[in-house]
């Protein structure tokens, strides 16, 4: 998956007075693209013309910060999704993350005052009121619904990704995590589910969330009613003809492929 870059080492920390060193990185976005080089890597500290950097994180001895200000000439926004060095990929998504919590926090969203960075957490914190806001997460679960030999696969109705998919949704306030499992399903395709079973977790920097990853088997009938408003297909697919993502970024491909091998019993280790 996206995250596993080992032997690198992602360290979040917070280390907000660690000064920039020339060999670091900045994460500078628009409309959830980044700025890369004309080389297709995030631009270091020299690249840029400003001293306004935001400390975010480390992998191994390199830091990476944000700022805020113009894009630096020889740079230009591109996808994240579409970058090829998938260390960069996961330091640039997960930047873009924080980068994004940043931009809509600057300002108190109850006395409207602008807000300050804390020196201890990461937080952003009013010094009128008080207030203060850490940086979101937003539960979510991936849902692989067996039906013997076959497991449930979708296609999102908005999305731009042509491959297929399993049911997933967020948590709503109030739920518990099994429950946004059986309402996810029972509202995507009409399927009662039983046997939720957890298997692994993916930080998911494009939606804000964390990805909670669950494989159930049906219960009782398995016709499916597919909630057009949220899924463009749904099919009951053998376990041999389950095709597999072509990349190794996410949760969804690994338990297809895990399906495929008929390991989805098996504890993840
Ligand atoms: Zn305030």
């Amino acid at each position: 998956m996206l995250q596993e870059i080992a032997p690198h080492h992602f360290n979040n920390a917070y280390q907000p007075d660690r000064l920039p060193q020339e060999h670091d990185y900045v994460i500078i976005t628009l409309n959830n693209e980044v700025a890369l080089t004309q080389e297709g890597r995030l631009p270091g500290v020299k690249d840029v013309d400003t001293d306004q950097l935001t400390y975010l994180f480390m992998i191994d001895d390199q830091a990476y910060y944000y700022t805020d200000q113009a894009l630096p000439s020889q740079c230009s926004y591109a996808a994240i999704r579409g970058m090829k060095d998938s260390l960069q990929m996961y330091a640039a998504i997960t930047g873009v993350q924080l980068a994004r919590w940043y931009q809509t926090h600057q300002y108190c969203g109850c006395c409207a005052q602008p807000m300050k960075q804390d020196t201890v957490e990461r937080k952003m914190i009013c010094p009128v009121c008080g207030h203060f806001v850490y940086p979101h997460i937003a539960p979510a679960v991936i849902v692989g619904v067996r039906n013997g030999d076959h497991l449930l696969l979708s296609r999102p109705a908005q999305s731009q990704y042509k491959f297929y998919a399993m049911i997933a949704g967020f948590a709503e306030v109030g739920e518990m995590i099994e429950d946004t499992v059986r309402r996810e399903v029972y509202e995507e395709v009409g399927l009662k589910v039983k046997n939720i079973t957890y298997y692994r977790s993916q930080p998911w920097s494009f939606s804000d969330s964390l990805l909670l990853g669950f494989y159930c088997d049906v219960d009782g009938d398995p016709t499916l009613t597919v909630d057009q408003n949220e899924l463009s297909m749904a099919v009951w697919m053998p376990r041999k003809e389950i095709p597999l993502h072509q990349d190794n970024i996410s949760l969804t491909g690994e338990m297809m492929k895990r399906f495929k091998e008929g390991k989805d019993k098996d504890s993840y280790q």
